[in-house]
């Protein structure tokens, strides 16, 4: 059996998955691939920390230079996160010839362009299957099997942690502060939860799907972004009165010339699969025009499936059987398709807004968004024993721009308190 030396960046969380793989697997891997896999060297930050694997001798490292020198390692594996060194031992790697592989979606979606040009310089492979969905297969799904289709639309719930805190917001009626408490305390979510919290981390992953599957370059800051922390209790319950439950959403589609792309928090209708997506796992709707709607549905995070989808780019490397050109459009699609405003996109929409229980309010909001294009699909107002009550009205499709200013003006009116929330509505279709 030929060996193959590799090197791999982090022994965190991904890193020990990937080395428990590699060494549970190996005679599948070898089989499958042709190789026999040494894992040359690991590099790490503080050499003496305990891990959950044991690692021969010799093998830790805290020196990058023992792997960039090392020109018998032919693939590094890049498991450290953050945008730097991540970046810096990437480019340094493909400089000296070597393949890399990465679950670093920051720095894709942040930095790929440059990491993609040197690749392509340097002659070398660059996969990044693990950066979205954790374990789920979507890269090399879009890359692969659909690329006969033209896809129109994609809709993700593609961060576990927050996932995590609205089906316990739905399941157990907990609130938000409850239930991200829990969702730390389980390891679910970070110290720090902001990046998952609101929404950054799916941007990031939405930016690397939506280029591949439109085939465009997409600037991450272009993409629509608004988080889970405002989502009420309150919401929640009216979301399941009304056949609905709430996602937080990463949703990408082509409208006319330009993109529609945003992630924040959505009603989808009880009856759609990707309402029963809950706990950390994540799942990834697709519509093609020819393979019609598809769902992947899996772990999105986690040691053992991330780890499964970085020795799978690993194994890919080996073979040698992935075709180039598709996995580089990332970087060389020569469209930049343009990104539509927030205003110029169109949604159904809840807004629960809090009123004066006086007769002549529900007139004077319904005559507001009539003349600004909003139509009013349904009205729902709870009987309280107070001059105040929660009226919700669910929109039909509308453009946000109309809804915004529909909304300004509501909350002008002499008998209108405020607005309590707006969520966008999906309706698949
Ligand atoms: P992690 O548990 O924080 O592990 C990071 C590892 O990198 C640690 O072993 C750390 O060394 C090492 N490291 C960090 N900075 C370093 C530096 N400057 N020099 C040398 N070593 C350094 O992270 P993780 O959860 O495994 O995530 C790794 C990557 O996978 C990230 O890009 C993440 O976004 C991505 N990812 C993670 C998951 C998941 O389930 N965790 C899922 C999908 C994608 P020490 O151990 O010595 O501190």
């Amino acid at each position: 059996m030929k060996k193959v030396r590799i090197a791999i960046l982090g022994l965190g969380n991904v890193g020990q998955g990937v080395w428990k793989i590699l060494n549970t697997n190996k005679n599948e891997i070898m089989m499958k691939c042709g190789y026999d896999i040494e894992v040359a060297k690991i590099l790490v930050r503080d050499a003496t920390k305990a891990r959950c694997v044991e690692i021969p001798e010799g093998i830790i490292t805290t020196d990058a230079d023992d792997i960039f020198s090392d020109d018998g390692i032919k693939i590094v594996v890049e498991l450290m996160g953050g945008t730097e060194p991540a970046r810096e031992y990437m480019l340094r790697a493909m400089r000296c010839k070597k393949h890399v592989v990465t679950a670093n979606k920051l720095v894709l979606a942040t930095q790929g362009e440059e990491l993609f040009r040197t690749a392509d310089e340097e002659k070398v492979l660059f996969y990044y299957e693990a950066s979205v969905g954790g374990g789920i297969p979507i890269i090399r799904e879009i890359n692969e099997s659909l690329t006969a289709n033209k896809i129109e639309k994609l809709v993700g719930i593609i961060n576990g942690t927050t996932n995590y805190i609205l089906s316990k917001m739905t399941q157990e009626g907990m609130d938000f502060d409850e239930a991200l408490r829990e969702a730390q305390e389980k390891g679910y979510a970070e110290a720090d939860p902001t990046s998952d919290i609101e929404g950054f981390d799916a941007v990031y992953k939405l930016a690397i799907m939506a280029s591949l599957s439109f085939g465009t370059k997409v600037d991450f800051s272009s993409i629509y972004r608004e988080g889970i922390s405002n989502v009420k209790a309150v919401d929640i319950a009216y979301a399941d009165k009304l056949g609905y439950v709430i996602k937080l959403l990463a949703i990408g589609k082509e409208a006319g010339n330009k993109l529609e792309l945003r992630v924040h928090p959505a009603m989808v209708p009880k009856d759609h699969p990707i309402s029963n997506v809950n706990d950390s796992f994540n799942a990834i709707f697709i519509k093609g025009n020819a393979v019609g709607d598809l769902m992947l549905y899996g772990r999105g995070a986690g040691d053992l499936p991330t780890g499964s989808a970085v020795v799978g780019d690993i194994i890919s490397i080996l073979r040698n059987n992935v075709d180039l050109p598709t996995l580089f459009m990332l970087k060389s699609s020569k469209a930049s398709k343009k990104v539509k405003s927030a205003a110029e996109s169109s949604s159904s929409y809840y807004i629960r807004l809090n009123v004066k229980d006086k007769p002549g309010v529900l007139g004077g909001i319904a005559s507001v968004f009539g003349k600004h294009n909003v139509s009013i699909f349904a009205v729902n107002q709870d009987v309280k024993n107070d001059e105040n009550v929660s009226l919700v009205f669910i929109t039909h499709e509308a453009l946000e721009g109309d809804v915004a200013a529909s909304i300004e003006e509501i909350k002008n009116l002499n008998k209108v308190n405020g607005l309590e929330n707006i969520i966008r509505i999906e309706n698949f279709n």
